[in-house]
């Protein structure tokens, strides 16, 4: 059951946290919702989930369209994360639709998105995605170019960067993914210091959460451990 699920992740994310010394309130759980149905979104808004992580653009916006009259009748306000790669194309519906922005990885498209948001007028929410491995995703930044990228969104006035994203190759072992967390999390540490607003850390999916939050994650994206397996 849902609620059931919902509360043993919550549950999780918690006893991770202190078993890390940290704060549970400082980890935010966003919902990925990706191929599931409006009526499972309806139903985990109902039993309290607030933010959704989507990774295509035209699937959120039929989904957001489509649940327009159930927000508004039960004053559910939800915030709407886009977490999957970027396209320039979909720069303009993104900003439209999205509190905040995972998946910054190129100049090109931040100075598209700061253009698309200063159109309406909005301060565009984004975090840079780090690729930190070979075999990672195709998409990200590389590391050491990731300073560059941060010096040129600081210069946009409608984009603000608030911290980092990766997706680390998979391992069937959580502790195996440990050392790339550990990576985004010095490589956030290290930029902090210079740029004060670099403070989120996106990372930790559904087989891997823990050993994020143990490392510092402060937004975990989370899947399958919700509403079990895609179909
Ligand atoms: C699908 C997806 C997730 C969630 O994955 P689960 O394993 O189902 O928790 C997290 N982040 C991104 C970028 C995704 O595309």
């Amino acid at each position: 059951m849902l609620s059931e699920r919902i509360s043993s992740v919550f549950k999780k994310i918690t006893y991770a946290a202190l078993k890390a010394g940290r704060n549970p309130e400082e980890i935010k759980l966003i919902a990925v919702t990706k191929s599931q149905s409006i009526d499972k979104i309806k139903e985990a808004a109902q039993l309290g989930l607030r933010v959704f992580g989507e990774n295509r653009v035209q699937e959120a916006k039929n989904k957001i369209e489509a649940l327009t009259e159930f927000m508004a009748q039960w004053r559910i306000n939800i915030e709407w994360h886009m977490i999957g790669h970027l396209q320039s194309n979909k720069a303009k519906d993104a900003v439209r639709l999205f509190e905040l922005i995972h998946s910054v990885d190129s100049e090109k498209l931040a100075a598209l998105i700061n253009k698309e948001a200063e159109k309406i007028g909005k301060i565009q929410r984004v975090l840079i995605q780090v690729k930190l491995s070979e075999e990672e995703s195709k998409f990200g930044i590389e590391p050491e170019d990731t300073e560059k990228l941060i010096e040129f969104c600081s210069k946009l006035p409608n984009i603000k960067v608030e911290g980092l994203m990766t997706i680390p190759p998979y391992f069937e072992n959580p502790e195996d993914v440990r050392p790339y967390f550990r990576k985004l999390r010095q490589l956030r540490d290290f930029l902090s210091g210079k740029y004060s607003f670099i403070k989120e850390l996106s990372m930790g999916m559904s087989h891997d959460f823990e050993v994020a939050i143990e490392e510092g994650a402060t937004m975990v994206r989370i899947g399958t451990a919700l509403f079990g397996q895609r179909i």
